[in-house]
């Protein structure tokens, strides 16, 4: 199979992960005879000091010629202070509503050699398998007056909540399909003693549940779905939820297997192509010094070469793989803990493809699909 995939490395990082990600993608491809090619763009932070924008033309023509997208993340302080339009965030809103990536996945799921790496306890985050699906290009994010201004002389700020019921329906209506292959349990998180957006969410939730009799629609108020993701997280399959809610239970769940540097993402459009990127951002504390996990990154692309090219067995490999290293006790700082060895970024990535490159080990998984 030949794929053509956009890498946005980005800032921070987000250079370090993406280069061990694509590392791994060239390994899959030795190994399962694909060729995969890589263009290079540029977004965020660096776009900015180069070209002047977050987000130049050229990286959008680059993402839509390419069949999937690989982000490494954005930002730093170093341009906190700039006008909005220049942020770096700015290029990710602005390429996911370009893209028209609706729904954002992120898995969580629970890694039994990390359980130390986790603050809750190991008989909480037991077994944990849930599919976060949070809306990715409406709600406050996008909405609009977005701005500070004057009334009657005293300073005020409004942010605005805008959906169209269209919308909430698609990503609602994914969340459901995607429960049918799994567990058949969606939870619908939203606010809706208090907001009218999220009694009008709650409402879509019931109309398409009602076409999908197999699937188990449960509605939770989203402080209380904070609460439970703590509390008693094994009771989630797929959780679907609009855009704020969505990005502050997700960061939340990372907790779940013990580091934001282990928890991959896919966005997902209506036509294609999709965008796969860790749900970490660009981490400027660590950046530069070859301590970031790039597990995220590299889980990622396990969910590009399912999700994007149909090819089931190269993403077992590469999910089988980063078990195998885990289980052989190696891990980045973020998730060390006692009698296990600490090793770079550059080591983690050469360890994952040595477990891809090694005949025995893949061998099995080609088996189990032959
Ligand atoms: P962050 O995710 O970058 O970092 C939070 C903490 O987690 C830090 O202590 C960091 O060292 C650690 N961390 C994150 N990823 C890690 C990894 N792979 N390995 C080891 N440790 C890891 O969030 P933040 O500090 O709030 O934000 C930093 C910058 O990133 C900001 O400019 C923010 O706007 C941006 N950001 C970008 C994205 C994105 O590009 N999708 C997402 C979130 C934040």
């Amino acid at each position: 199979m030949k794929k053509r995939i956009a890498v946005l490395a980005g800032d921070g990082i987000g250079k370090e992960v993406t280069r061990g990600a694509v590392e791994i993608l060239r390994a899959i491809g030795e190994r399962f005879g694909h060729q995969f090619s890589f263009s290079y763009g540029h977004i965020g932070g660096g776009a900015v000091d180069e070209l002047g924008t977050p987000l130049p033309d050229e990286t959008l023509d680059l993402c839509k010629e390419s069949d999937a997208v690989l982000l490494g993340a954005v930002g730093g302080p170093q341009w906190d202070r700039l006008p909005v339009h220049l942020r770096p965030e700015q290029g990710l809103l602005k390429i996911r509503k370009e893209l028209g990536l609706y729904a954002n996945l992120r898995p969580t799921l629970y890694y039994s050699s990390l359980a130390e790496a986790s603050p809750l306890k190991r008989e909480v985050i037991e077994e944990v398998d849930l599919l976060m699906v949070r809306e990715l290009t409406g709600g406050l994010y996008f909405g609009k007056p977005s701005e500070r201004m004057k009334q009657d002389g005293q300073d005020v700020v409004v942010d605005t909540l805008f959906y169209q019921k269209a919308e909430m329906t698609r990503v609602i209506k994914l969340a459901f399909e995607l429960a049918k292959n799994r567990r058949g349990h969606v939870t619908s998180v939203d606010k809706a003693n208090v907001l009218e957006s999220s009694r009008m969410w709650r409402e879509v939730a019931e109309e398409v549940g009602q076409q999908y009799p197999e699937v188990t629609l449960e509605h939770m108020l989203v402080d209380n779905a904070a609460m439970q993701m703590v509390r008693n997280p094994k009771q989630f399959d797929v959780v679907v939820t609009e855009n704020m809610f969505g990005d502050i239970l997700s960061d939340e769940a990372s907790v779940l297997t013990g580091s934001l540097g282990m928890l991959p993402s896919a966005s997902i459009s209506e036509k294609g192509p999709y965008l796969y990127e860790p749900i970490h951002g660009s981490a400027p504390d660590i950046a530069g010094q070859n301590i970031a996990n790039p597990l995220a990154t590299i889980l990622s692309v396990a969910m590009m070469l399912r999700v994007s090219f149909g090819l089931e067995q190269e993403a077992k490999a590469v999910e089988t793989a980063v078990d195998e290293v885990l289980n052989s006790g190696f891990r980045t700082k973020d998730i060390t803990s006692v009698e296990t060895k600490l090793v770079t970024t550059t080591e983690m990535v050469e360890e994952v493809k040595a477990t891809i490159l090694d005949n025995e080990t893949i061998q099995s998984i080609m088996g189990c699909y032959a």
